[in-house]
């Protein structure tokens, strides 16, 4: 980690240059008018789907993608170092989040090998490989990404906490601590999480307690509902779930900026008792069971939360009990209704697909 502090410098160097000319400085009248020019340079176009199902162009400009940069570097740097090899499997077509974290790895000074999520050209099997033949250290990805390699790994005869990853980095995806604990131990990994959207690929970074902390120097956020419901962004709805906590209640690490849990897309949420009830709330409740696998899939159908679990194919599900207990956990602590399915998890692709 010998490499962390320099690039920190650097980019704190970098934010304050390019933070000081956004303000309104007004010495010369050029610095602003600068500032206003560099700011309407457009950087990177990607899309995002939105609440009905189109498909909407979203365009960052330099600054905006330059400080999403740096607000990630500042976070890789305490998690990753220059003797890591980094396995990026995330969205690279039309999005943000592939490109920066190629950029990013890089400038921890680690390296990277960007498989993206297609699998086309590297399927799960080839990535395998790829982890053992580089000595691969890192994982950044989903964390379904995370659980499906794992129990691919084993079912090829592999034990995936033998092999040289010890660092998974999720995103993309809404996960508990409760699963995030179980991918960590199928891999012997630490596991951290990042969160951004498809318009802000980082707005929320983690600190190292592991909670996410807003990156509220640079982003306004706001939330529908308190202190669970939508998050805004400066001021423009996200269709994200999500809960913000004050600092001080949210950690202990002394950060000012607010705690962000997420949890996952308002489209996938069933109204509760209280308010919104999410998969990751579902989540909580199915990982207390020891015997289950880190895979998890969760959908909204009929007005009630459709769950699919897997243990391990060492254990059989003891015929439907497992599957009824965890039904009646989520009614109870949630208040809820759930179909849960319990499989063996060498059948989770065609149980889920
Ligand atoms: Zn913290």
């Amino acid at each position: 980690m010998t490499t962390t502090t320099p690039i920190a410098t650097h980019y704190e160097q970098f934010l304050h240059l390019l933070t000081r000319d956004t303000g309104d400085t007004g010495d010369t009248g050029d610095t602003s008018d600068a500032a206003a020019g560099r700011d309407a340079l457009r950087a990177r176009y990607g899309e995002r789907i939105d609440a009905s199902g189109a498909t909407q162009a979203i365009v960052m400009s330099r600054d905006e993608w330059i400080l999403n940069q740096i607000d990630l570097t500042l976070a890789l740097g305490r998690l990753l170092s220059e003797d890591d090899v980094v396995v990026s499997a995330v969205p690279y077509e039309l999005s943000f989040v592939g490109a920066e974290m190629d950029r990013v790895i890089e400038m921890v000074g680690a390296s990277v090998i960007s498989v993206g999520t297609s699998r086309t050209i590297c399927p799960m099997p080839r990535l395998l490989g790829l982890i053992e033949q580089y000595q691969v250290t890192a994982l950044v990805c989903a964390p379904s990404f995370a659980a499906e390699l794992a129990s691919l790994a084993l079912a090829r005869g592999q034990r995936p906490q033998d092999t040289t990853i010890r660092t998974v980095v999720c995103v993309g995806e809404a996960c508990s601590t409760e699963r995030l604990d179980r991918i960590g131990a199928a891999w012997a990994a630490t596991t951290s999480t990042l969160y951004g959207t498809p318009s802000t690929p980082t707005a929320a970074v983690p600190c190292e307690h592991g909670a996410l902390h807003l990156c509220e120097q640079r982003l306004r956020a706001e939330v529908r509902g308190h202190p669970r419901g939508e998050l805004l962004l400066d001021g423009s709805p996200t269709g994200e779930l999500v809960e913000l906590r004050p600092a001080e209640r949210g950690c202990d690490c002394g950060a000012a900026s607010r705690v962000l849990v997420p949890l996952g897309s308002v489209a996938a949420a069933l109204p509760g008792p209280d308010a919104p009830v999410s998969a990751v709330d579902v989540e909580r409740i199915v990982f207390r069971h020891a015997g289950l696998t880190p895979h998890f899939a969760c959908a909204v159908r009929d007005g009630a939360f459709h769950v699919t679990c897997a243990v391990a194919e060492a254990e059989s599900p003891a015929g439907g009990a497992l599957q009824r207990v965890i039904r009646g956990e989520i009614g109870d602590a949630l208040g809820v209704a759930a179909e849960v399915t319990v499989v063996d998890a060498k059948d989770w692709s065609s149980a889920t697909s």
